[in-house]
């Protein structure tokens, strides 16, 4: 079971791992990195590697 964990604290919206993640699992949803589709989640790290502001980890 893989768990996504989003530090809304650090957080800026700026979509960089929603554009990242080839799989649809990340969007923009009032201003912050939200988790939508979890399921699809292939464990690439992609999206951990993309975020300047260390605000994304993925747990598997
Ligand atoms: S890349 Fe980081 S700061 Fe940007 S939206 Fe994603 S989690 Fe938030
Ligand atoms: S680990 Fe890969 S597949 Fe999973 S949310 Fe991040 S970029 Fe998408």
């Amino acid at each position: 079971m893989v768990f996504i964990a989003v530090y809304k604290n650090r957080c800026t919206g700026c979509g960089s791992c929603v554009s990242t993640c080839q799989n649809q699992v990340l969007a923009i949803e009032d201003g912050s990195c939200q988790v939508v589709r979890k399921e699809n989640c292939r464990y690439c790290m992609d999206c951990v590697a993309s975020c300047d502001f260390d605000a994304i980890k993925v747990f598997v």
